[in-house]
């Protein structure tokens, strides 16, 4: 299939939340935190790269949160694109999902990797039997808190979920968490052993967290990952 870009706009220097639509479904279906691959031949190359799908399944669009790498291939291409161009893409895939909503839950993200729970958090949420969630996300400043309106919404909406934006360098007048999400564990799981673990970004900071978690006790299977790199 192809996917067409409906629109875009920039939430931080550099990253960008992308609206596409596939013309040719009426319903794209997906789960909350699956990701598309989108191909492309590129300098002579058939390339390909998975993006998580940062929204809810709604008709036949779906959203993505890209950063721009440099020195990449296929993100400088997806920056160039203007409204009305398309994309070669595969149907969603993945495993990044909620397992059991009644089971409490604590989400790890930093930069781009918070892409899956924009829409994992709300899916997360909607289920009647929702226990308490923490979505623990690292940036470095407070204006690339990406879609704080959103998670602050949700926060206010429904008590059970806590949202926790940590800052790597926060300026003065920042009053909430500080550093790097790995500093944060501790405090997001207290003396629970039993709650699920799911954690986005870079290979560093998700090997870094799954190695405390084990330290901590818990089982690999409690443990689910997306590595963007
Ligand atoms: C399952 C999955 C889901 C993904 N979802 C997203 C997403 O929602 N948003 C997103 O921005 N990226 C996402 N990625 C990363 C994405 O697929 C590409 O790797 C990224 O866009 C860089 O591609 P490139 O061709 O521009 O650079 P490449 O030439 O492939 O890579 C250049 C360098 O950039 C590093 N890199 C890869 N991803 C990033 C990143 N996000 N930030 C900084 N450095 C990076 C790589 O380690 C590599 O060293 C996802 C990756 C996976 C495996």
């Amino acid at each position: 299939m192809r996917a067409s870009l409906l629109e875009f706009h920039d939430i931080a220097p550099e990253v960008r939340h992308f609206v596409f639509e596939v013309p040719e479904v009426e319903q794209l279906q997906f789960k909350a935190g699956q990701f598309v691959s989108f191909k492309e031949t590129l300098n002579g190359k058939k390339i390909t790269r998975p993006y998580s799908i940062a929204s809810l399944p709604d008709r036949n669009r779906f959203e993505l949160c890209l950063n721009l790498v440099h020195q990449g291939i296929f993100s400088p291409y997806l920056f160039a694109m203007k409204p009305g161009d398309s994309v070669e893409m595969s149907a969603p895939l993945g495993f990044f999902t909620v397992r059991d909503p009644a089971k409490e839950a604590l989400f790890i993200a930093t930069g781009t990797g918070i892409a899956p729970f924009r829409a994992m958090t709300p899916d997360y949420l909607a289920h009647p039997n929702a226990k308490q969630l923490t979505l623990l996300f690292g940036v470095r400043h407070e204006n690339t808190i990406y879609y704080r309106d959103h998670f602050e919404a949700l926060a206010g909406k429904h008590p059970s979920f806590r949202f926790w934006p940590t800052l790597s360098r926060a300026e003065s007048s920042w009053t909430g968490h500080t550093g790097h999400v790995q500093s944060h564990l501790l405090e997001a799981i207290g003396d629970r052993r039993d709650l699920d673990v799911f954690i986005c970004g870079l290979k560093a900071m998700v090997d870094d967290v799954r190695a405390i978690l084990k330290e901590l006790g818990f089982d690999r299977k409690q443990i689910v990952f997306e590595k963007y790199d």
